[in-house]
């Protein structure tokens, strides 16, 4: 099949509907043969991004360039660019086989090389079997592979997924996406996919880009974000977060002095990262906050902060407590094993963040 990588660059994108400003100054760079997800909450702009890398969307400014070529004004079908839909647009009356000839038909390829072409799409995604049946004799799953064949059978420079998966039902999402990545390793197309869902981005691409309200807030790899993110959008979007508002009163030798909002004074050690003295952010994921009942000797590697239950959640693997902590709440997940008593709502305990996972995040 196609190995023909091609990278994608968006330089100042901006695209507004009337007065309302969609994107905002987006600059990405995406390499050949790259993994890369869209990931934002709805309404963020990932669809009109992808959309206009398609040609459906026009922006009022900026350039975007596959290798290096601007194709701002280039229609949809010139560009070669084949995009799956969230709803898949099968044709319900045609049979799979037919559904992927489609653009080989449209395109007046002679008939053998569309029997070589459509079989080996078919074959590709393990749907040989099923060329003579109709879409909705088809499980979900099915349907979706149907959309992939129908848009890698033309050979395209580039796959574009629009929330590919979000029409599955959780246990399906999971093997697709394995399907998905393992198709796009086959192919080793340049492939773009939208999705809401942060646990879909991270298990999926290589990198990712997280957009809120039309701009661009960081790109990386999963873990990267996962452990740099860059501000509390992103802290709280690529995972949980705790988000301590509050200010850095001093910074004196290897110890912080953090006045937290609605919880008053903390010592921190400097383990980490070394702030500024101002408003800041500290944040710092619930896995990394131990929960432990009063009394007791605390290790001087974590910061501990007195609390009481709020409220927990049991999720087998851990659980997840809310506690309350002056006027605030942190949370903190503990790994749950057979025999492992949990706390409940009003229980006295003590917090212990791990001094080494504290960030600093901007306001
Ligand atoms: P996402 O894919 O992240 O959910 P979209 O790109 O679909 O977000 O939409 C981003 C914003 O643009 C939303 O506020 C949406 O209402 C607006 N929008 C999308 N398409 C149009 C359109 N054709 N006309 C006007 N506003 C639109």
């Amino acid at each position: 099949m196609n190995l023909n990588q091609v990278s994608l660059e968006a330089r100042h994108i901006s695209l507004s509907y009337g007065a309302t400003e969609v994107l905002k100054d987006v600059n990405i760079r995406i390499e050949p043969g790259e993994f890369f997800a869209l990931l934002g909450p709805s309404g963020s702009g990932k669809s009109t991004l992808l959309r206009l890398i398609a040609g459906f969307n026009q922006h009022q400014r900026g350039e975007l360039l596959i290798d290096g070529k601007d194709i701002t004004g280039t229609p949809p079908h010139l560009r070669n660019v084949g995009m799956v839909f969230q709803n898949y647009a099968l044709w319900p009356h045609m049979t799979v086989w037919d559904n992927v000839a489609f653009g080989l038909v449209e395109r007046r390829e002679a008939k053998d090389v569309i029997r070589r072409k459509v079989g080996a799409a078919l074959e590709l995604v393990g749907l040989s079997q099923y060329g003579q049946r109709r879409p909705n004799q088809l499980s979900g799953g099915q349907q979706q592979r149907v959309a992939l064949a129908r848009t890698v059978v033309i050979e395209p420079k580039m796959l574009l997924l629009d929330e590919p998966l979000s029409n599955l039902d959780k246990n399906l999402r999971v093997q697709m996406r394995e399907e998905l990545k393992n198709l796009q390793r086959t192919l080793g197309l340049t492939t773009i996919f939208v999705t809401h869902d942060q646990e879909e981005a991270m298990t999926t691409a290589d990198r990712m880009a997280v957009l809120d309200l039309g701009v661009l807030q960081q790109v990386g790899a999963a873990s990267e974000l996962f452990d740099r993110p860059v501000n509390r959008f992103v802290a709280g979007f690529v995972g949980t977060a705790n988000l301590l508002g509050g200010r850095v009163t001093q910074v004196r030798g290897e110890s912080v002095t953090f006045d937290a909002d609605g919880i008053g004074e903390l010592l921190l050690p400097c383990s980490g990262e070394r702030p500024e003295p101002g408003r800041t952010t500290l944040a710092f994921r619930p896995h990394t906050v131990l929960i432990r009942a009063r009394g007791g000797q605390p290790d001087a590697a974590r910061i501990w902060i007195d609390g009481r239950v709020e409220s927990s959640e049991f999720l087998g693997e851990l659980s997840r407590y809310r506690v309350r902590v002056g006027e605030k709440f942190i949370v903190a997940n503990q790994a749950h094993y057979a025999g492992l008593s949990l706390f409940q709502p009003g229980a006295e305990v003590r917090l212990g963040i791990e001094a080494t996972q504290l960030r600093y995040l901007p306001n």
